[in-house]
């Protein structure tokens, strides 16, 4: 039992729900580390949601409600920390998750699906050794021939360089969620949302219900994007706090 009282406490919750999910087969070795990664990056930041992702996240939303198809991607990490928001906001959005893994094998896709079952989530999508993305030599070109090989937008949290790079040049838009302002994935997605996963999903799905019946206000958020800043501003906010 961790102490409510620890300064670290939701770290360390958050780091004994990723521990589960290693053993429940659901999050992978390699997901720890990345999950580390995004650790360093989040204390550096302040652990605190600023505004420039708040502009991404309202980006992100008008550009989900405008997409004509747009697919939520799921990984061991995603899947474990915000199982339950992953599914309101496919709900909210009509979109599938589609569950797509670098470590990947036929249980733990199956682990996952139903792990996301379990949190209310339907009809999700796995990926199909018949229907793969070009640019891509990694297990994750397969793709479903029903959600990211058609969707013009995809939600693809905590991402790789290499496949956020790749959904580019198959001509979709992509957002992420990523801690780190200079990874590939970041420095190629069309928004980046530099902030937690878990402290960015409730306010994700704020903004997808406040945008939701407003198309002017979706235009107009489209039009402010620009990813570099968010991205700059990031890195001068890191900068700012190494005292
Ligand atoms: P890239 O391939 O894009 O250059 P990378 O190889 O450093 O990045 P990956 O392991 O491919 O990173 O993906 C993990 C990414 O997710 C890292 O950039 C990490 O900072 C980020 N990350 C990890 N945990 C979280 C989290 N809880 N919220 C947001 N981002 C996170
Ligand atoms: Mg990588």
């Amino acid at each position: 039992m961790i102490p409510k009282s620890h300064p670290r406490y939701k770290s360390l919750k958050t780091r004994k729900l990723l521990e589960r999910g290693v053993r429940d087969g659901i999050t992978s070795l390699n997901g720890l580390i990345a999950h580390g990664r995004g650790e360093a990056f989040d204390y550096l930041l302040g652990e605190k949601t600023h505004d420039f992702a708040r502009k991404a996240i309202k980006a992100a939303a008008a550009m989900l409600l405008l997409a004509k198809r747009p697919v939520i991607s799921v990984n061991g990490n995603t899947a474990m920390l915000v199982p339950k928001e992953l599914v309101l906001l496919a709900k909210l959005l009509g979109a599938p998750l589609e569950v797509n893994l670098f470590h990947t094998s036929y249980e733990r896709l199956q682990k996952i699906k139903k792990h996301l079952e379990q949190h209310g989530g339907k009809n999700i999508l796995l990926p199909s050794k018949r229907c793969r993305i070009a640019h891509l030599d990694s297990p994750r070109k397969y793709v479903n021939p029903d959600g990211i090989f058609k969707a013009d937008v995809v939600f693809v949290p905590l991402e790789d360089g290499d496949r956020a790079e790749a959904l580019i040049k198959n001509g979709k838009n992509v957002i992420t969620v990523d801690l780190n302002p200079l990874s590939r994935t970041s420095q190629k997605a069309t928004v980046t949302i530099v902030d937690n996963i878990a402290r960015v999903m409730p306010l994700l799905i704020t903004a997808v219900r406040n945008l939701k019946n407003d198309d002017a206000r979706k235009v107009h958020a489209i039009s402010k994007i620009d990813n570099k800043k968010y991205l700059l501003k990031a890195l001068k906010e890191i900068t700012l706090h190494v005292k």
